[in-house]
Parts: structure tokens; C-alpha cells; sequence
């Protein structure tokens, strides 16, 4: 038998039913009782769904009520200190203050789970950190599955992963050395000891960093750990995924595991390694249907893939997603309103398992066995390879044909420069914003009534016109150089443009776990990219109207459009990039013809999309950066194109950066004390700069005293004719009355910088 398995299952609910429990709790609505009587019967259905799709083993441990490396490091009792909590008598109360902080704790920090838009909570590592297991909820979960008649295999985070994953509070040496093996492991061993003790036969343990690229002395720790656990009564597969680990087959091949778990979805090429050089009395468990993305798997192609490791492996071939379907939207069945066509290539989680289930017959029973579900899929693929709602022979040709220098603007910046300055007539330290204003309540109602048809059209105009023009009055009051309109008719900076361009769709339930209750619903782009109409163009030039000063269009950049979506599977993404370059190029030329020459293309999601390995960075910054050049070509010299950053650590790709040759950029730099910016200035990045100069995700207002400090930092690195000032990024969570505080303190900063300067 060819097991079929999984490591992970979404858990928030085809509606959504967990997150609207679990924040139910949060404001006392609903007990404890009724919290967990919701998760069980998410769990109850998961599991339900698994076995009837064929999964031969379930996954337990994937459940959590906000984080599941939470809920691991609580199973270890590897808490922080500072809350003061009982590790081995934690309450649910306490665990979602760890998550969300109390009234003396901050929350423990989350950050992204590698490359996806998950976000886990980061282990605290100080030198008092200690573990103690507590294997109670784990245990009982177990319980639960198999007295629903399921055979289970726990899935955990690897102790190596856990520990890299985890930051140190304070300096106390290596984590390796005082974390990892005197503390971490022996809990490890513990617990796994534990679970084989509950009657555990198989267990998945996670190392995903072993796709990425770690420094030898964590990849050295993996024989001495798994050495460790391998002697505590249960069989280890030990799962990577999101990228390749053939450099390090011979590793895996010698650790005691069981097992490993490869995704040949993100690195198909690996597979090859592995069915040549693993050996064939270990599991060799092949991901080859995507836990990342909303597409049908060519089922005949995942087969034919799948038969020669078979010939070898036997029954040591397992399958499963490439990854946790933690990343994919759950069920398509529930999906009312998407075009059936679109549909019909597409497969979420629940169709994933399907998937899964038709191979294991086809390599169990032969391919005879599932010919009609074969013959459906290939049917998929090859409408999928001609569908005329896909393939726009215009975009592509456009895309074939583009000229020698396409990405080139007409002249230098040292050109382009001048040409801007001469009408633009900037004092020195030019002041702008990032583009939103508060998204205020009333704003998201108008769109909301809007939508539901319970507000006219003309009725919405009006509202977010007296928003933009509040917006252009208050910037002119405050007497901001380059001001936006503020974006109130945008929801979200890429559904705003995705709904306008064609090749990109929306589901109504399509919904992914992005942090505790918090989920989101990526656009899809299922086709090529074009842009029918003008998108922005009506309410710049309505805002342009209201002000002599310039104003400053807002687009999302190509990168940031695919990388918040679910992206088409049959092109090379670098193919999508441009087609949606191109179709903002369209945009940027539009605003340049209506006047609106000073023209922002945002791509605060650069840093997140770039691969897990260094080896692939430059060849995915080449087609990035020159996607973003060819968002901007062909705009006069005296256009002045910005763009904007965030969230990023970006001092390894400035060079990068420089080539996007944007005239300006704006950059987050304020919570690090302008410390990227020195990057920037060792660099001698060539092009205007705008180093946020307060903190807008808190709505404290800066003293005078800390944005002057930042802004004479700034002046240290960068030369004073090439620095703009503004805030770190757009304004749209903040409230107006702390907004206007805020920028009036920039201002008044900025003046006075100006007045010394002028001496
Ligand atoms: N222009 C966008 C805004 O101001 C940029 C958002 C971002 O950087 N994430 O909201
Ligand atoms: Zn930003």
C-alpha cells in the first residue's frame, strides 16, 4: 500500500466558523465550552473528510486556536517568563494572552512562516528559558481522532526549526549550544516518548529550514538530535517543503528517521535526487499536489511521475500535499459566484484530497482504475492549455514583442531630475505621504452599502469624493509638498486592482489563515493580464482638481499583485509579472496624459516574494526589477515615478533596488532607527530617498525631539538634495485626530530643518 497522508489540514472552517467563535470568546459571548464544542467539530470534519477522500493517516496537531508553534511551544512549556505563567497548568485565557498580549505583556512577536503569508509566533529565547512537557491537549486531540476510527501520525515543528525559528531576548550564546540540545531536545524526546506511550505509531516532524539555506552548524545538529529521537518508540518522517533539499539527500539518507517528506511541487527536480540516491528501505513521502495553490494537478502527469519511484520504492512511496493545505482555501464546493469555467481547473483543499486519493488507487490499482477521473482531468488541463477566457493573444504578442529597452526610461536620473524639479519647483526636504489617509468607518460602510446595491452609485462618488477632497484640504492645510488623495475608494491595494483588470477573479469563501483569527482572501489571476479601462485616472484627476500642488498617483506594482494572490500555475510567474507591468503601464501613461505627473507604484511585497534560497535571488530580481521598470516606461523624463517599501529588511538587495530606477522611493526605516537607511547610504543609493520618519503602526505622535533625532540621522547618510521626508508607510489603520498630530509634527519638524539648512 502506497500510504496517502497529509501534514495539515485548514482550521479555521469552509465558513470561516472558527475564527468567528473564537473572537466570540474574545468579547465574552461565548464560554470555553462553546469555543471547544466548535473545534472539535471542525476537527470532527476535517478528519471526515480526509478518510472519505482516502487519507490512510490524519494528521493531528494541525489544530489551533490561534498559532499552532504556539501550541507546540505550550506543549513543550517553553512559554516566555515574563507573562509569569504555570507552563503546566496553562488556561486557554492565558494562551490567547500569550498570542495578544495583557495588560502588562506585550504579545509575543509574530512574523511570516517562510515565504508564505502565514505568520507564526516566534519563540522567545532567553538564557532562563526552560521546558516542561505538557502533552495534555496534544493527547486528548489524538484521543479524540481515534476514537473517530482514524489512524493518525501528530504532526510537530522540528526541535532544529523551533529553535532557529526562535529569537534570542538577550545574549546568552548559541542557541544550538544553550537552547537546542541541553534543553529543548530532552522535552522533545519527551514528549515524543509520550506520544508513543498514547499508542503513536507514526509522527511527522517538521525541519522546513532544511530548504533554506542554513548555516552548516544547524545543519550539523541533525545527526546528534535525530539520533536522540529516534529512541523513543515512534517511527519519524521528517517533512521539508517550499523548496528543494537535494544537496542534502545524503543527510537525510543517514539520519535515523523513518522517512522524509520532499515538495516536488516548488522543486520538482528533486525528485530525481532522491529516487536515485534515498534509500529505498526508508519512506520516501513525494508532495506533487500544491498545499499553496488553488489549481487542478494534471492527475495523468502526477501518475506517470509517480510509477518509476513506485517501481523502486514499493510500498515506501507515500504521497501527500507538497505542504500543510494550512496555505490553500478549503472547499470550492461552497464557491456560489465563480465563473464555472474558472472553476472547473481549479481544486482547494477538500479537492486536493481527491486528488490524492485518485493516485493512491492509480499507483494501488493501476490507471484503469481511475480512467474516468483521469479522463476529467486531463480534459481540465487541455482547456485550461486553449480556454479563450486565458489566453489573450494580444497581451502575449504584446509581451513577445516587446522592443530592446522596453524597461528603459527615456533618459538618466541625473536627466530625469532636472526635468522634474523645473515644474515641480520642490523646497528642499520635499514632504509627501505613502498614499492612504484613514479608512474610517463611514468610508468602509459607503463601500459596503455600495456593493450590496443598498447605496447609488452616484451616491458612493459622492462620499468618496467629500472623502478625497477632506483628504486634499487637510495636506494643504498642513501644507505637504506632494500631496495623494488618499485612496478611501480602495479596500485593499491589490483586490482594488484586480477587480479592474481582466485575467483576475474572486471567490467568496476562498479564505486563508494570514495570523490567529485573522484570514485572508487572495485575488486569483487565472488568465493573461489586461486592463480594459483607465483604473485610477477618475480619482486622481478629481483630487488634482481640488489643489495647485502636485498630485501623486497610487498604483501596486506588479510583484505586490502576484505575490498577495493566488497566482495561475501554466506560465512562469516572471511571465505574469510583466503582463501585469504592462498593464500598469497602461495605467501610468493614462495619468501622465490627464496630468498627473508625480505617479507612486508601491511594491511593499518585494522583500516576502523573493525565493527561499540566495542562489535564486538574482535571477528572480532580474525579471522582478524589470517588471517594475516596465510598469514605468515610457513616461516623459518630467514624470516623476515613487515607489514604496515596507515591512523589509533590505540591505542585501540594494543593488536591486537601485536598478528598479525609480525617481524616488520611500522606505521603512523608523522602528530601526534609520538603521536600513545607512545601508542605503553606504551604498550611495543614486536616486531620491524617502526614510519614513515616524512609526505608523502605532498611533502614539511622535515627540518633535524623535523625528527631528531620525531626520538628522537621515541627513548624516543621505545627501540633503536627494531626501524627501514622510511618514513610514500608508495611514489608513491610524485614526484622523492622531493622523493630523502626527503629520503636523513632521512639518514642523521638517520647517525647521528647512530654516537651518537655508543659512
Ligand atoms: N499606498 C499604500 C498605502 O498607503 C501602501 C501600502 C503598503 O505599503 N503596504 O496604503
Ligand atoms: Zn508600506
Amino acid at each position: 500500500m502506497n500510504t496517502f497522508h497529509l501534514s495539515g489540514y485548514p482550521r479555521v472552517g469552509a465558513k470561516r466558523e472558527l475564527k468567528f467563535a473564537v473572537e466570540a470568546y474574545w468579547k465574552g459571548a461565548k464560554s470555553e465550552a462553546e469555543l471547544q464544542e466548535t473545534a472539535a467539530e471542525i476537527r470532527r470534519l476535517n478528519w471526515a473528510t480526509q478518510k472519505a477522500a482516502g487519507a490512510d493517516l490524519v494528521p493531528v496537531g494541525d489544530f489551533s486556536f490561534y498559532d499552532h508553534v504556539l501550541d507546540l511551544l505550550c506543549t513543550l512549556g517553553g512559554i516566555p517568563s515574563r507573562f509569569g505563567f504555570d507552563a503546566a497548568n496553562l488556561t486557554l485565557e492565558q494562551y490567547f494572552q500569550l498570542a495578544r498580549g495583557n495588560a502588562t505583556q506585550m504579545a509575543m512577536e509574530m512574523t511570516k512562516w517562510f515565504d508564505t503569508n502565514y505568520h507564526f509566533i516566534v519563540p522567545e529565547w532567553s538564557a532562563d528559558t526552560s521546558f516542561k512537557v505538557n502533552a495534555k491537549n496534544l493527547i486528548a486531540q489524538i484521543k479524540e481522532a481515534k476514537a473517530q476510527g482514524h489512524d493518525i501520525k501528530p504532526t510537530l515543528v522540528g526541535p532544529i526549526t523551533l529553535t532557529y525559528l526562535g529569537k534570542k531576548k538577550e545574549d546568552f550564546g548559541c542557541r544550538i549550544e544553550k537552547i537546542l540540545l541541553p534543553k529543548l531536545l530532552p522535552a522533545y524526546a519527551q514528549l515524543l516518548r509520550e506520544l508513543a506511550a498514547e499508542g503513536v505509531d507514526w509522527i511527522q516532524i517538521d525541519e522546513p529550514i532544511l530548504a533554506t539555506d542554513v548555516a552548516q552548524v544547524w545543519l550539523d545538529a541533525f545527526a546528534p538530535v535525530y539520533k536522540e529521537l529516534a529512541n523513543t518508540g515512534v517511527r519519524i518522517i521528517l517533512g521539508t517543503y517550499f523548496a528543494g533539499v537535494a544537496e542534502h539527500v545524503k543527510l537525510l539518507g543517514s539520519l535515523p528517521v523513518h522517512g522524509v517528506h520532499i515538495d516536488c511541487v516548488r522543486a520538482p527536480e528533486q525528485l530525481a535526487v532522491f529516487a536515485e540516491q534515498f534509500p529505498t528501505n526508508k519512506v520516501l513521502s513525494v508532495g506533487l499536489i500544491d498545499g499553496r495553490n488553488v489549481w487542478k494537478a494534471n492527475l495523468t502527469q502526477v501518475i506517470d511521475t509517480l510509477e518509476p519511484v513506485k517501481a523502486k520504492f514499493q510500498n515506501n512511496l507515500w504521497i501527500a500535499p507538497s505542504c500543510s493545505l494550512l496555505h490553500s482555501p478549503q472547499d470550492l464546493a461552497v464557491e456560489e459566484k465563480l465563473n464555472g469555467e474558472i472553476k472547473s481547473w481549479m481544486a482547494f483543499a477538500a479537492q486536493k484530497l481527491v486528488e490524492l486519493g485518485v493516485v493512491k488507487r492509480a499507483l494501488e490499482h493501476g490507471k484503469d482504475s481511475v480512467a474516468a477521473e483521469l479522463k476529467a482531468s486531463d480534459a481540465a488541463a487541455a482547456d485550461r492549455a486553449t480556454n479563450k477566457l486565458i489566453h489573450n493573444d494580444a497581451v502575449k504578442a504584446r509581451l513577445a514583442n516587446l522592443p530592446k529597452g522596453a524597461d528603459q526610461r527615456k533618459s538618466p536620473f541625473a536627466e530625469r531630475i532636472k526635468a522634474q524639479q523645473a515644474w515641480m519647483n520642490l523646497p528642499i526636504l520635499p514632504t509627501t505621504t505613502i498614499g492612504s489617509f484613514p479608512q474610517t468607518t463611514e468610508i468602509r460602510h459607503a463601500r459596503a452599502a455600495f456593493k450590496k446595491g443598498e447605496l447609488s452609485a452616484a451616491d458612493y462618488d459622492a462620499a468618496m469624493k467629500k472623502e478625497i477632497a477632506y483628504c486634499v484640504e487637510v495636506q494643504e492645510k498642513l501644507n505637504i509638498d506632494v500631496p495623494v488623495h488618499g485612496e478611501a475608494e480602495r479596500n485593499d491595494m491589490v483586490e482594488y486592482f484586480g477587480e479592474q483588470l481582466q485575467g483576475y477573479c474572486f471567490t467568496q469563501f476562498g479564505w486563508v489563515q494570514s495570523y490567529g483569527s485573522r484570514c485572508v482572501k487572495p485575488p486569483i489571476i487565472f488568465g493573461d493580464v489586461s486592463r480594459p479601462n483607465p483604473m485610477t485616472v477618475y480619482w486622481s484627476t478629481y483630487a488634482q482638481s481640488l489643489t495647485k500642488r502636485p498630485m501623486k498617483g497610487m498604483l501596486t506594482g506588479p510583484v505586490t499583485m502576484f505575490k498577495w494572490s493566488f497566482v495561475r500555475n501554466d506560465i512562469p510567474l516572471s511571465e505574469v509579472a510583466k503582463q501585469i507591468a504592462l498593464a500598469l503601464n497602461d495605467e501610468v501613461l493614462d495619468l501622465e496624459k490627464a496630468g498627473i505627473k508625480v505617479i507612486q507604484i508601491d511594491e511593499p511585497a518585494i522583500r516576502e516574494a523573493m525565493p527561499l534560497k540566495k542562489s535564486q535571488w538574482k535571477e528572480f530580481l532580474d525579471w522582478a526589477c524589470e517588471s517594475f521598470r516596465l510598469s514605468s516606461t515610457g513616461a516623459e523624463d518630467s514624470t516623476q515615478i515613487h515607489t514604496h517599501m515596507c515591512y523589509s529588511e533590505f540591505n542585501d538587495i540594494l543593488d536591486a533596488i537601485a536598478s528598479m530606477d525609480a525617481d524616488v522611493i520611500t522606505i521603512e526605516t523608523s522602528r530601526s532607527d534609520m538603521e536600513l537607511l545607512t545601508a542605503f547610504g553606504d551604498f550611495k543609493y543614486p536616486n531620491d530617498i524617502g526614510p519614513g520618519v515616524y512609526d505608523i503602526h502605532s498611533p502614539r505622535v511622535p515627540t518633535d525631539a524623535e523625528v527631528e533625532h531620525l531626520l538628522r540621522k537621515a541627513m548624516e547618510v543621505v545627501p540633503v538634495e536627494r531626501l524627501w521626508v514622510n511618514p513610514d508607510c500608508g495611514l489608513k489603520t491610524r485614526g484622523w485626530k492622531e493622523t493630523l498630530e502626527q503629520l503636523e509634527v513632521m512639518m514642523r519638524v521638517t520647517e525647521k530643518l528647512r530654516a537651518e539648512l537655508k543659512k
